[in-house]
């Protein structure tokens, strides 16, 4: 037979289990699975003036050059490979998906 539970340590129950879900849920948002290059139709090459170096989920690579940091440009100033928010795999800033939605710059 279940022992009744008082009505104070219900809502301390209750409470303990929603401060463990709320970490998760943030946890499970973050990772949301990134689209193939396939299902984007991605291309290595620009569609006309539309490139991954201005669209707005393009990730540049980060790397270090003489200790200085340098932020996804190459020695002779070009993008360097990188990485998209949306598109798993590396990404030249060359390339091209069905996703691209351009940077919007300040000026
Ligand atoms: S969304 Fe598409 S166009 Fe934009 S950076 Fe990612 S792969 Fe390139």
């Amino acid at each position: 037979m279940a022992r009744p539970i008082s009505r104070r340590h219900f809502l301390r129950r209750t409470a303990a289990a929603a401060m463990l879900a709320l970490p998760m849920a943030a946890t499970a948002k973050k990772s949301a699975p990134k689209a193939s290059k396939a299902s984007v139709r991605y291309q290595d090459h620009p569609k006309g003036r539309d490139v991954c170096g201005r669209c707005r989920f393009f990730l540049p690579a980060v790397g270090h050059s003489n200790g200085l940091m340098m932020q996804g440009t190459k020695a002779n100033g070009t993008l360097a490979i990188g990485h998209c928010t949306k598109v798993a795999g590396r990404i030249a800033p060359m390339g091209y998906c069905i996703l691209y939605t351009p940077r919007v710059h300040s000026q």
